[in-house]
């Protein structure tokens, strides 16, 4: 196989093949790092590590000599560069970690390269996971592999996990780690045109991962196929004694209980996601995967979600919360950027001021506003009692329904450059996402249809907490019945 065959390949694919001694980890490895090299112009990877994916492979293939492949020997794959990773450098796409190289791995990247996967780099991302479009980064902006004919490349790729979807979707890996706050897996997936799961909150370990938002980040796969999020997740999940959120429930083999199909399955369409303004490609695609879904046998009713109106406002009252008060550490003083000034204050002031950007200031000045004393009750309690009321609508679903359907956003990708002014349109994008992170609930986005100027669109898939074994199953019905083949019309390419 070529290499250009070869990054073609799905995780499943590749690893029947690896197994099969029919390609080798090191020819799988340096077709993807090709890929990478070929696409530099996308920046979705701040750093790439070739040497270290080439020992690992060398490992791959030396244990599947030996009959004694782990479960994802030598599949090559991109880490979203908010994981920290032992020795090599993470950034969380800001100034202020712009060197830092973490002396430990995050318990999700360790289960992965316990389990044989090779690390071909880490992805670019919205500084500290903040954002909808990859516009925030340090590191500059990513562009999305989805050009409309005709047009100059340059639309988003989503965010926060920019760098991952885009490299997804580009063939420069077989899949890739994205963290979800409030969309951050999903909404680049739907940009892209692949498939991103946000699990339940609990399933995938925090540790090792930069906090945003504690109460709200998990951990999730992101990759072309249904079956290949099920995959990497089978491996990323799983209880870590060193989150104190994380929990004791059982790793089930998503992967293998895929066909069990949808038939007698309720899923329910909430009529509160059918907001004003709401492009009709959008509507259209909506309308047909409720079809898609009857058509396999399932039931599909209207539900009720009362208080989805007021989700996009509390989570920008309790991310920014939290992240003011998980932030406070970047102060200068043990790692990370410090830049002097007269005395302590003032190193505080200047290494703060320098070291993150607009849109991280302006969360940090929201949340410390939303918690200070005297306005705390009036923003900060008051979201946390919306929040639970959210939590409840689902739950009091979830008594008729099995899982719920939505579009994954509210439209597809725009330019870079787009909305930048406007942090409130930036954050409209969440509207459909951020429901289920306020709920915790498990939720994939998968890639359903193109829109009238050939950009992807997702539909995303809500369940029960710990059920992801039905959002997948729902999921891979939908993918079926879509049969989203388009790819990337016009990719990006260095000197092409
Ligand atoms: N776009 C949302 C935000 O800016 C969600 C980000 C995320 O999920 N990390 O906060």
């Amino acid at each position: 196989m070529s290499g250009r065959e070869l990054v073609e390949l799905t995780l499943a694919e590749a690893r029947r093949r690896l197994a099969a001694r029919e390609i080798s980890a090191r020819q799988l490895v340096e077709a993807h790092l090709e890929a990478m090299a070929r696409h530099r112009a996308l920046n979705a990877f701040v750093t790439e590590t070739p040497d270290r994916a080439l020992e690992m492979a060398a490992e791959s293939d030396r244990r599947l000599a030996a009959g004694e492949a782990r479960p994802l020997e030598g599949i090559p794959l991109a880490v979203k560069d908010l994981f920290c990773t032992a020795d090599v450098r993470t950034t969380a796409g800001s100034r202020i970690l712009h060197d830092f190289v973490p002396p430990y791995e995050s318990t999700v990247t360790r289960r992965l390269w316990e389990a044989g996967a090779v690390l071909l780099g880490k992805t670019n991302l919205d500084e500290f996971a903040m954002g909808s479009a990859n516009v925030t980064s340090w590191f500059g902006p990513v562009v999305n592999p989805w050009t409309p004919p005709g047009e100059e490349p340059g639309r988003v790729p989503g965010g926060s996990s920019g760098g991952s979807a885009a490299a997804v979707a580009a063939r420069l890996c077989l899949g890739a780690t994205g963290t979800d706050t409030g969309g951050s897996i999903r909404q680049p997936a739907a940009f892209c045109g692949i498939v991103g799961l946000k699990p339940t909150y609990g399933r995938c370990s925090r540790w090792g991962i930069v906090a945003f938002a504690s109460s709200l980040d998990q951990a999730g796969p992101m990759a072309r196929t249904v079956e290949d999020c099920a995959i990497l997740l089978e491996t990323m999940a799983g209880y870590d004694p060193r989150d104190s959120t994380s929990a004791d429930v059982p790793v089930e083999p998503w992967s293998r209980r895929l066909d069990a199909g949808i038939r007698g399955l309720r899923v329910g369409v909430p009529r509160e996601y059918r907001i004003d303004g709401m492009p009709e490609a959008v509507e259209r695609l909506w309308a047909a995967g409720a079809d898609w879904l009857r058509a396999r046998g399932a039931e599909v009713v209207e539900i009720s979600l009362p208080h989805t109106p007021y989700a996009l406002p509390t989570y920008y009252i309790v991310a920014p919360a939290e992240a003011s008060s998980n932030l406070a550490r970047y102060d200068g003083m043990r790692f990370g950027l410090r830049v002097e000034g007269r005395d302590l204050t003032e190193t505080y002031m200047k290494t703060r001021g320098e070291g993150f950007g607009r849109e991280v200031r302006r969360r940090i000045l929201i949340g410390t506003y939303a918690l200070s004393a005297g306005y705390y009750d009036a923003y900060y309690l008051k979201a946390q009692k919306v929040r639970r009321k959210i939590a409840d609508d689902f739950r009091a679903a979830f008594e008729t329904v099995d899982a719920v359907l939505t579009p994954a956003a509210p439209g597809a990708a725009f330019r870079i450059g787009e909305r930048m002014d406007d942090p409130v349109a930036m954050y409209l994008n969440d509207v459909f996402t951020v429901p289920a992170s306020l709920a915790g609930l498990p939720a994939i986005a998968v890639p359903a249809g193109l829109d009238g100027e050939g950009l992807p669109l997702g539909l995303q898939v809500i369940g029960r907490p710990w059920d992801e074994t039905t959002v997948l199953r729902v999921a891979h019905a939908l993918e079926e019945a879509a049969d989203f083949r388009a790819r990337p019309p016009r990719l990006v390419e260095d000197g092409a």
